[in-house]
């Protein structure tokens, strides 16, 4: 299995992305102070449905997100992706700083999270967070049953790990989306 994992930086924050999210995503970003929160929020938004879709051989536009909070039933939850009655993939995201990550797996537990060093008390601790933070992310799964990959993000002053299942142990495909990003 190979575990696919998307990167985007906030300079692809652009308002045409808008017309790729559904009516709730716009409102999400549209609800949110700060442009950097703003572009976050965008792009993550539109580089999952980016992911999602070129796996399925689908628009964008066509992917159905599930953001149903599993603790309050809120619209900001993890999101899920909706099948139709086909198998639709596991997916995971992240941003921090100028960076968006998406991880997805053809199915099973996924987790993704990026940090930027700068961010945290302790720089020294990035990679054992962002590991606790992708394995919460994957359901705290039985250690023998994922992988933890440790990625290496496009631009420097940032660790990100992803944890997928455990036959995803190949290095993972990495894609730039919209297009490359540049440190
Ligand atoms: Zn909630």
């Amino acid at each position: 299995m190979i575990l696919d994992v998307w990167w985007s930086s906030l300079a692809a924050a652009d308002r045409d992305l808008l017309a790729m999210l559904d009516a709730g995503e716009r409102a999400r970003v549209e609800s949110l102070e700060r442009p950097a929160d703003r572009g976050r929020s965008l792009i993550s938004a539109a580089m999952l449905r980016a992911a999602v879709a070129a796996h399925l051989g689908i628009a964008p536009a066509d992917v159905v997100v599930d953001r149903t909070c599993a603790e309050c039933g809120g619209p900001h939850g993890a999101p899920r992706i909706v099948s139709d009655g086909t198998p639709v993939p596991s997916v995971s995201v992240s941003h921090s700083g100028l960076l968006a990550v998406v991880a997805l797996v053809e199915r099973g537990p996924v987790g993704v999270d990026v940090q930027r060093l700068g961010d945290l008390a302790d720089p020294a601790e990035g990679i054992g967070w962002a590991t606790r933070e992708a394995l919460f992310k994957a359901g705290t799964p039985a250690p023998g049953d994922v992988a933890v990959h440790e990625l290496r993000p496009p631009l420097p002053g940032y660790v990100a790990v992803a944890v997928a299942p455990a036959e995803s142990d190949g290095a993972p495909r990495i894609t730039h989306w919209p297009r490359p990003i540049r440190g």
